[in-house]
């Protein structure tokens, strides 16, 4: 096992990686602090897989553990599932002193850690990540919070953990497209901030998808890394941390517009970092040969899942949506493996029309395209 902080002053916390950490959750608690019996918020699923290996080891700890479980699905990390979880931790008495722990990926991370910001005002909880995208992604950071029908993640806090408990050896259960989507974010963050870890995914991606345990530990450790490091940079998103959004522009976009659920949120990602390749090198800031790199290490996880009945119409409202969000469109190019930069000053009429290529070429856009430009050669490009 593996430890690292996010360094936040007064509210750092460490995270465990490796496997076995889950056996070590009661007295890992017990050592940062808590002091009576934590209410468990699990994923339904992953309660049934390893809920006993957790419960085992908090009960031994801690005593008479409540167990809260919520259906899968991000279709349930909303207002309904937040109300019945406030249910529940009334129900069994919770107190401003009560641990929560979130025990799933990152809906169920999400969702606890906003009933945790909002519940008494706030109580103390630990993120217990399983899958691979929530070990390396949404557990660190304090970013939680619900999807609205009028859009996801759109009520929320930053509110940090006390600690994150990623057992490596849960992903041995993980469907292959969950493992994949994660591994995209990784890839993602190896190319924005970290070069060996770059050439270690060229090197070991098989070993990766194959799940061997000293390479799942490896990458989650060093995945972790970049993000605390972020993190503790910039903390609530104001500069540093939006390197953290390449492949998010057109990668959120695609997942609103094929209405969550469709595309996993790494499978977008993995989109959005092409489209971001391709645009960054039509506008001289990726070197093509970078570009070809990264766009080749993400091809060797096989075909990505096509979105096929997505309009070009709909996916540029869909940025300029968050455009009317955040006053700006935001792309994070790549400026070399291991290096990346936001640019918000693009003339939104040439980024319209770059994506609009990126999406005939990959043949995305198919329902209003496709008879179009049916001669566009399929991976033409990156
Ligand atoms: P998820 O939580 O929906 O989990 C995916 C599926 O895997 C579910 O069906 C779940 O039951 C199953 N599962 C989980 N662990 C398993 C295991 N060990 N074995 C077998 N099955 C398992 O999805 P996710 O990809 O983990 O998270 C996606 C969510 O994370 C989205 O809501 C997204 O908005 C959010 N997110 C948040 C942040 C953040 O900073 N807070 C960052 C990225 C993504």
């Amino acid at each position: 096992m593996k430890t690292l902080t996010v360094d936040l002053g007064d509210r750092s916390y460490p995270i465990f990686v490796g496997e076995g950490v889950l056996e070590r959750a009661g007295e890992t608690l017990v050592r940062l602090g808590c002091r009576s019996a934590p209410v468990v918020i699990a994923d339904r699923r992953v309660a049934r897989l390893h809920g006993e290996a957790l419960l085992a080891s908090l009960r031994g700890a801690l005593g008479d553990v409540s167990v809260v479980r919520v259906p899968p699905g991000e279709r349930h990390k909303d207002h309904g599932t937040l109300l019945s979880i406030y249910g529940a931790l009334t129900r069994h008495k919770a107190h401003r002193d009560t641990w929560l722990v979130a025990f799933g990926g990152g809906v169920v991370g999400d969702l606890a850690g906003f009933a945790a910001a909002t519940f008494l005002r706030g109580v103390p909880y630990v993120q217990v990540p399983t899958t691979l995208l929530a070990q390396v992604d949404s557990s660190v950071g304090g970013k939680v919070g619900i999807n609205l029908p009028q859009g996801k993640n759109l009520v929320g806090a930053f509110y940090q953990p006390r600690a994150v408990l990623a057992d490596t050896g849960v992903l041995r259960t993980l469907p292959r497209r969950e493992l994949k989507a994660g591994l995209y974010e990784v890839i993602k963050s190896a190319a924005i901030a970290s070069r060996p870890l770059f050439l270690y995914l060229e090197k070991e991606i098989d070993g990766i998808l194959d799940r061997r345990p000293d390479a799942l530990e490896h990458i989650v450790f060093e995945t972790c890394s970049i993000k605390a490091g972020v993190v503790a940079a910039d903390e609530r998103e104001e500069a540093r941390r939006m390197i953290l959004n390449f492949g998010h522009t057109v990668g959120h976009a695609l997942e609103a517009v094929t209405g969550y659920g469709r595309l996993r949120h790494g499978e977008g990602v993995a989109w959005g970092m092409l489209a971001a390749l391709m645009v960054g090198v039509a506008y001289d800031r990726t070197p093509l040969r970078d570009a070809l790199r990264l766009s080749g290490l993400i091809r060797r996880l096989g075909p990505l899942p096509r979105p096929r009945d997505v309009s070009f119409a709909r996916l540029w409202q869909a940025i300029e949506r968050d455009k009317k969000f955040r006053g700006t469109i935001r792309v994070v190019f790549l400026s070399r493996i291991g290096k990346a930069e936001v640019a918000a000053d693009l003339d939104p009429d040439s980024l319209r029309s770059w994506l609009r290529e990126f999406v005939v070429r990959k043949r995305i856009a198919v329902r209003r395209t496709h008879g179009r430009h049916a001669g566009a050669r399929r991976g033409d490009g990156v």
